[in-house]
């Protein structure tokens, strides 16, 4: 994502140079830094501490809390290890005099600990008081900052050794190590933080006044112009910065700051420039199509659509209408339509893809839909069947094992003009269809910007619309989609049954059985999830294969059909199809079922082994159920049986839930539990959008960030909307140092 000017700029600043360059680095130094990835000297600036500590004043031991987590600094006055004979535990223990009082550092079952430590030894010791009496840290982290026995390192030597007090000689340079906020970095085995903070100062040393103003710096440019960012024009962006540092400035900060907060304000600037580069690429993309492309007239002319919803059998929503109208309006207007359309599971998405699908046919063009798993193709080819062909409307599929089934009687070839339903084989070369004027995609978040881009140019600037139910929060969506129109499904078809959640422990697995046996013989039918298809020795992990013959018999004389993703293609139709039809009535099965499966009848589901699940996953899950008018039930069973009521005694100790599981059974709105679903497991698994550029993110995220997001969107908006400044017209801004 660097700028070839970024890049032209980073090498006459020599940040290309290997890591060689910077002083106190040799082969081995070397070798261990490119085990995390480290390369240049650019990557070694912008390899951010883990975290700082304070160390311009250190705790006294005398003065310590219990529970208090923080750094003291003293001399080893005894250390050793000791077994306990009756358990086989051993303690490594370091007593530590920092003058006011003595501190025990404990480390448990890690007898080795004795080679990093000599009595005499200065240390810092960072962590948290377990107790005081004795005083006590457990596993705190340490640095020696002076060794009686061994070598001091070479690098203590060239930056002015630490006296035996922890203060530097006033006469030599500032201490790395004491003193000041002091950087803590991710290590690999080897490579002391001494040595590293070292060579992160010599490299600031070195490069640190070369480094490179992004870009264009639309900073300077913004702050030039007096204009300040606000949230949707309104509401002022809660920034810790108004004033920027500069990137250089940023830069030395991010290791060495003056106070938490530089260190802070430094992340935050560059978090910026990272967040100013993945909004160019995604806005100059939206750019680019309204200057290049012409739209394919398809707004239509409803000689389909009126036949269509009125053989339907029931309304549209007044949400799926206002979406139609929007949809109407942009594949009607004069730029390919670009639309997310988002609807949390169950919200009718289908009927709004027929429906556009519709406005294209209407038009002469072709419509393309494609699904994430074959299952799903399956499914949503067999629905558009049933509502389109009776308009004599041919519908392909394409899959990697089936390659466009016409049916007999229409005798329509793949060269006329229809709709075709496929997976990602649509984006094989075989795939060529007619006057491609729509493409649709199903639970975008399956999939990656790129494969979109790939359908998309099998025509000439074809209207897409993506299709998720994923909720994502706005200024969120307008990142991970800033090229996208969003639309929303807020309203439920009417008539749907509630549905409840209910959180297990396996101890209760009898009766939760006897409650499902019970509902299945009243003509209910069921979903039984568990998170893997073969067992594979865990306890935690219960599997399709061994499950589904335990669970045929015990639900004899019902049937049950098992569904998972290695089964074959017709095998895992046929299975669907009759458990759609009525013929089967639970089903075991994997997530496969996780998206788009529709089958109103179905109201109870089961899901073993519930921890294993993300939440946003469980919420598609659960999705499947509450489609028709009854009540429904979702069993969540997750935790450890009896087991742990013996160790935590008490009433409730059968019940040691998940929090997040809890969460969820509070809770069917999907916006809510994808805020805590981000929070928890981060944008990138949730949207499939590795490929934009949001996972290279190292200072930013998607979701702490918000403000800075929206800022950075502006920015670059403003910026591109207004004619184009002679010096850097294609350039942006450099997240590579
Ligand atoms: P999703 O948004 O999860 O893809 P679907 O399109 O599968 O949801 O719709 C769920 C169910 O609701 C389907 O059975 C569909 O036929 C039905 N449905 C959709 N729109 C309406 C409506 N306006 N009124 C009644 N039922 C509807
Ligand atoms: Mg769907």
């Amino acid at each position: 994502m660097t700028s070839t000017g970024a890049h032209a700029s980073a090498e006459t600043a020599g940040l290309e140079s290997p890591v060689s360059a910077v002083a106190g680095v040799g082969s081995a130094r070397a070798r261990l830094l490119a085990k995390r990835g480290i390369l240049t000297v650019g990557d070694l600036l912008l390899d951010a501490p883990r975290r700082h500590e304070d160390r311009r004043q250190f705790s006294k031991i005398r003065d310590l809390q219990e529970g208090q987590k923080t750094t003291v600094s003293g001399k080893v006055i005894a250390m050793g290890n000791k077994t306990f004979a009756r358990t086989g535990r051993s303690v490594f223990e370091v007593i530590l005099d920092d003058g006011s009082a003595h501190l025990h550092c404990r480390w448990w079952n890690l007898p080795q600990m004795e080679r990093f430590f000599d009595v005499g030894d200065e240390l810092v010791v960072h962590g948290k008081v377990r107790s005081l009496r004795p005083k006590a840290m457990d596993h705190p982290e340490t640095e020696t900052l002076s060794s009686v026995t061994r070598e001091a390192d070479a690098e203590t030597l060239a930056v002015g050794a630490v006296g035996a007090a922890g203060t530097a000689d006033p006469a030599e340079e500032p201490s790395l190590h004491v003193g000041r906020w002091v950087p803590l970095y991710s290590l690999t085995d080897g490579l002391t933080q001494r040595a590293r903070r070292w060579i992160a100062w010599n490299a600031l040393k070195a490069f640190g006044e070369r480094i490179p103003e992004a870009d264009p710096d639309l900073l300077v440019e913004a702050s030039r112009s007096g204009w300040t960012a606000s949230a949707d024009g309104q509401q002022e962006i809660p920034l810790l910065a108004q004033e920027w540092p500069a990137r250089a400035q940023a830069i030395r900060d991010l290791h060495f700051p003056a106070s938490d907060t530089d260190a802070e304000r430094a992340r935050q600037r560059l978090a910026l420039d990272e967040f100013i580069a993945l909004q160019f690429e995604i806005q100059r993309r939206r750019l680019n199509l309204e200057s290049k492309a012409t739209a394919l007239p398809c707004q239509g002319n409803n000689s389909l659509m009126r036949p269509f919803l009125a053989r339907l059998g029931f309304r549209p929503t007044q949400a799926q209408n206002r979406v139609l109208r929007e949809i109407r309006e942009d594949m009607g207007g004069t730029v390919p339509m670009r639309r997310l359309l988002q609807g949390d599971v169950g919200s009718g998405k289908t009927l709004v893809a027929a429906a556009a699908a519709l406005m294209a046919l209407e038009s002469g063009y072709s419509a393309v839909v494609m699904a994430p798993t074959e299952i799903l193709a399956q499914q949503l080819h067999a629905n558009f069947r049933r509502w389109l062909e009776p308009l004599q409307i041919p519908v392909h599929l394409w899959t990697a094992s089936v390659k466009s089934r016409s049916e007999p009687g229409l005798n329509l070839g793949l060269s006329d003009v229809g709709l075709t339903v496929g997976t990602h084989a649509l984006i094989e070369s075989g795939f060529l269809p007619e006057r491609l004027g729509l493409v649709i995609i199903d639970e975008q978040h399956r999939f990656g910007v790129a494969q979109r881009e790939r359908l998309l140019r099998k025509g000439r600037y074809p209207h897409l619309l993506v299709m998720t139910a994923t909720p994502i929060p706005r200024t969120l969506g307008l990142t991970l989609y800033g090229d996208l129109d969003i639309s929303v499904l807020d309203e439920k078809p009417p008539g749907r049954g509630k549905i409840r959640t209910h959180l297990r422990t396996p101890d209760a697995l009898p009766k939760v059985w006897a409650f499902l046996r019970r509902e299945i013989e009243r003509g209910h039918q069921a979903y039984i999830v568990y998170p893997r298809i073969l067992d594979n020795g865990e306890e935690d992990a219960k599997s399709v294969e061994t499950e589904y013959p335990r669970i045929s018999k015990a639900l004899e004389p019902q049937v049950v059909g098992k569904l998972h993703g290695r089964m074959p293609p017709e095998e895992k139709e046929r299975v669907l199809s009759e458990f759609r039809a009525g013929r089967i009535q639970a089903l075991v099965a994997t997530s496969v079922i996780e998206v788009g499966i529709d089958v109103p009848q179905a109201t109870l589901m089961l899901i073993e082994n519930a921890q294993q699940f993300g939440l946003a996953q469980l919420h598609q899950l659960r999705g499947r159920i509450g489609r028709g008018a009854t009540e429904s039930h979702c069993i969540l069973v997750s935790g450890k049986a009896s087991a742990s009521s013996t160790a935590s005694a008490g009433p409730s100790a059968a019940v040691p839930l998940d929090p997040r599981l809890k969460a969820f059974s509070e809770t069917d709105d999907g916006f809510e539990l994808a805020e805590l679903d981000f929070k928890l497991r981060g944008v990138g698994e949730l949207t499939g959008l590795s490929q934009s550029g949001s996972d290279h993110l190292r200072f930013g995220s998607l979701i702490e960030d918000r403000p800075l997001v929206e800022f950075a969107r502006q920015l670059v908006r403003r910026h591109l909307r207004k004619p184009p400044a002679k010096h850097s017209a294609t350039d942006h801004g450099n997240i590579g140092c």
